[in-house]
């Protein structure tokens, strides 16, 4: 074949590549591409895309197009790839040019990602000029979104603007085929961010006369702090914590209190300072086998401790877990994570041992980002501080997941997830902003198809997290480039993430209602438009009647919803105190059926009787006992009857009490029945099944076994409506949303009993089904009303 004529000819081709693709080693990634196949041309980052634009031979350049999308860099996610043919220049060569900027186009950020292996190699080689630098990164690890600005993503627009390469990582940035080229993180002992370790400020108390005296002087040594750009930090604060002393790391999106795991009195220290009384501590450790060692872990939790995303793995604890009895007081899990920067590897190494890593906060706060702010913050929780002076631009958490059945339920989405964005099957007509809830919230920022919801913000109950809501909008607001025409909140009037809303100064305000939005967040994760059944179950929302719902069977679709069928209403005296204290609202479902006290004795056991008769009171008078059919305290009541806890010390610890109890035995349901209300709608009745538990544990069965009983209750009646509304809707499609279902074995067994019946389950799978999940699903209702409205 004669073909030499065609092949010598050039021709030219633009690219444009649209998906994460700056912050990842991508142009770096297509100057090494261009090269290998003879191609001159140049590459650059925009606002909106990677641009690349090449000549040569036709042949190379399609296929330096197939190999673009076939070999991208490992955090690199493209979502479309553009080819025009374009003029040839006569380009020698092939560069990165300067990134431009087109104030109109967004893009994703990439999140942090875990230390690479070639970096962890480096780490470990005692020969590499990054022998244990705790900074190390490459262009395929390291922070991302928790130290940009703003885009495009370019050093200049980062924390680490402040830190100047030194010749050899300059030298290294520009040399193509490098590691490093182009990375924009890159740093090294000589140039790169230090560590210091220094002690807590002292403690000083004034006598009557003015006259101080330093009462407490916790301190990592007389010397004071050790401030160096080496690893004697690293070693001192190991040699602390091995001496049983808490230590705040700064790490990657915040500050962290690390303690021994191993060592019951420095964890029980830890509980008292950080004013947590029992909600479980996370472990950090470093290797997979480590984490064996402690618990139970299969292929699926393998997959994900050891991803780069490295998020905290709930696993079952084995019985010989050398573990502090205090880490997760009366649960059968435990959550892990493995060590995710060369900092936290260094520490774990010295340490020898794997070591609590909480976030460093007082108890419902927002961990600490700043040094001045955590010194001032957690002087009375930690003995010495290992800080470090790169900035930490965004709040990023610790990401929790668990597993059912091999399938991962989200429990936080932040760190090594947020801020990729997920899709909207109907794309938003105009900018919006969905505030979220009130708890676990998170907020949605979300243009056309795509809803950029929040790393894990917290509670909106202090002023201090409501600033860190704020902060993290304002980030996203610019780094997303969105300029919200449409506020989208919760229909609740009083939740400080409505006043927020009417904050905004966006005329348009839309309402969703809370469960709506649970289901339409499974609904629009999955694209689905039409109609189908929707279970959710949680502790609280503010319901269209004014009472409050949580156990829910709608009808819904992305912008409208029947109430199909529901928990029968119970009151709830104390209102949001019965959240916390499990036989008020075991006094609720007394109230319905007075005949029932025999068999729920146990609740009240050691309940003061003044306390009880103000409750008492309150559901008489129907003063501050709203109705509620709230899932969460159906638990709580059970929990409380059973007499496995009568007060809880976080929200939530009576259900994770309830289902670790339970463990994996098969059990047989108890009378739950499903009645209709005269309305053409169902009405669960959960008093059968509580008076059974009573009187049965009174007869003598064990707790544990009437645990696993009442959750195959649960599951069997919620799954028996599932199918009623189904049937009666015309739908095969249901979906499973709301906090409780963060309860694998309910999970799992409601998703095995309608799947049985033939009906396509749909869980959550990148969001949490927790209220993680509400502003996604806000922005999902409020996208398909817009759109509906357009169309109308
Ligand atoms: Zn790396
Ligand atoms: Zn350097
Ligand atoms: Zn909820």
């Amino acid at each position: 074949m004669n073909a030499p004529a065609v092949a010598a000819s050039r021709e030219g081709a633009l690219l444009s590549i649209t998906g994460v693709v700056q912050g990842v080693g991508f142009r770096p990634f297509v100057h090494r591409l261009a090269m290998r196949h003879g191609l001159s041309g140049w590459v650059l980052n925009s606002a909106g895309d990677v641009q690349v634009h090449v000549e040569g031979a036709r042949q190379s350049i399609d296929d330096f197009a197939h190999a673009l999308a076939a070999e991208a860099p490992p955090l690199a996610r493209i979502e479309s790839l553009d080819r025009t043919a374009c003029e040839v220049d006569g380009l020698e060569g092939f560069t990165i040019r300067e990134s431009h900027d087109d104030p109109d186009r967004r893009q994703p950020v990439s999140p942090d990602v875990a230390m690479c292996a070639a970096c962890e190699a480096e780490l470990n080689d005692p020969s590499n000029r990054r022998y244990r630098y705790p900074f190390i990164t490459c262009t395929d690890c390291g922070p991302r979104y928790t130290v940009i600005d703003a885009m495009p993503y370019d050093r200049e627009r980062t924390s680490m603007r402040a830190f100047t390469q030194c010749p050899e990582c300059l030298r290294e940035y520009q040399t193509p085929g490098d590691r490093r080229y182009h990375s924009e993180t890159n740093s090294c002992p000589a140039c790169g961010p230090r560590l210091s370790l220094v002690p807590p400020f002292h403690m000083v108390e004034r006598g009557p006369g003015g006259e101080a005296h330093v009462v407490e002087k916790r301190s990592g040594g007389e010397a004071g702090g050790v401030e160096r750009g080496s690893e004697e930090p690293i070693d001192e604060a190991a040699r602390l914590l091995v001496d049983g002393k808490i230590v705040a790391v700064r790490g990657l999106g915040g500050f962290q209190l690390a303690v021994d795991a191993t060592n019951e009195s420095a964890v029980r220290r830890l509980r008292i300072r950080k004013r947590r009384e029992a909600k479980p501590f996370a472990l950090m450790v470093r290797t997979v086998a480590e984490a064996r060692a402690l618990a139970s872990v299969s292929w699926a939790e393998e997959e994900a401790l050891a991803s780069r995303e490295r998020p905290i793995v709930l696993l079952r604890k084995r019985a010989d877990a050398p573990l502090a009895p205090s880490i997760a007081p009366g649960l059968d899990s435990v959550g892990i994570m493995i060590a995710y920067t060369p900092l936290h590897h260094l520490l774990l190494e010295r340490a020898g041992r794997p070591l609590v890593m909480t976030s460093g906060n007082v108890s419902d706060e927002p961990i600490a980002i700043e040094n001045a702010d955590a010194q001032r913050r957690l002087r009375d929780i930690a003995d010495a501080f290992l800080l470090h002076d790169r900035e930490i631009v965004a709040r990023y958490d610790d990401s929790v997941v668990r597993f059912a059945n091999d399938a991962p339920v989200f429990l936080r989405r932040a760190r090594g997830y947020a801020p990729l964005p997920i899709d909207l099957p109907v794309p938003t007509p105009v900018p919006l902003v969905a505030v979220g809830p009130h708890l676990k919230n998170t907020f949605t920022v979300a243009h056309g198809r795509w809803a950029f919801v929040s790393q894990h913000i917290g509670d909106l109950e202090n002023l201090e997290t409501l600033e860190h809501f704020q902060a993290a909008l304002e980030a996203y607001k610019r780094l997303f480039r969105v300029e919200p025409e449409v506020v989208v909140r919760d229909l609740h009037p009083g939740y400080l993430s409505s006043r927020v809303a009417e904050e905004l100064g966006v005329a348009r305000i839309i309402g969703v209602q809370h469960h709506h939005a649970h289901v339409a967040a499974v609904l629009a994760e999955h694209g689905i438009r039409e109609p189908a059944v929707g279970l959710a179950f949680d502790g609280t929302g503010y319901g269209e009647d004014g009472n409050v719902w949580g156990a829910e069977v709608l009808v819904a679709d992305l912008a409208a919803y029947r109430r199909v069928a529901q928990l029968r209403y119970a009151p709830l005296p104390g209102g949001d105190l019965a959240a916390r204290s499990p036989w008020r609202v075991a006094l609720g479902y007394l109230s319905l059926e007075p005949e029932a006290a025999g068999a729920f004795a146990a609740a009240f056991e050691g309940v003061p009787e003044r306390e009880r008769s103000i409750a008492s009171q309150q559901i008489v008078q129907h003063l501050n006992a709203p109705l509620a059919s709230s899932m969460g305290r159906l638990f709580d009541a059970a929990a409380a009857i059973l007499g496995v806890r009568r007060l809880a010390q976080y929200e939530g610890q009576a259900a994770m009490e309830l289902e670790a109890l339970a463990g994996r035995h098969a059990a047989e349901p108890l009378p739950f029945p499903v009645r209709e209300n005269g309305r053409g709608a169902w009405v669960l009745d959960p008093l059968p099944l509580l008076f059974a538990l009573g009187e049965r544990r009174l007869a003598g069965s064990g707790a544990a076994e009437l645990a696993a009983r009442f959750h195959e209750s649960i599951a069997a009646a919620s799954a028996d409506v599932a199918l009623r509304a189904a049937a009666a809707a015309d739908t095969r499609l249901v979906a499973l949303g709301g906090g409780c279902f963060q309860n694998a074995r309910l999970l799992v067994s409601v998703r095995a009993r309608l799947e049985g019946q033939g009906i396509t389950v749909l869980v959550p799978r990148r969001l949490s089904p927790n209220d993680g999940a509400v502003s996604y699903g806000q922005a999902a209702v409020a996208a398909a009303r817009l759109q509906r409205d357009l169309v109308l």
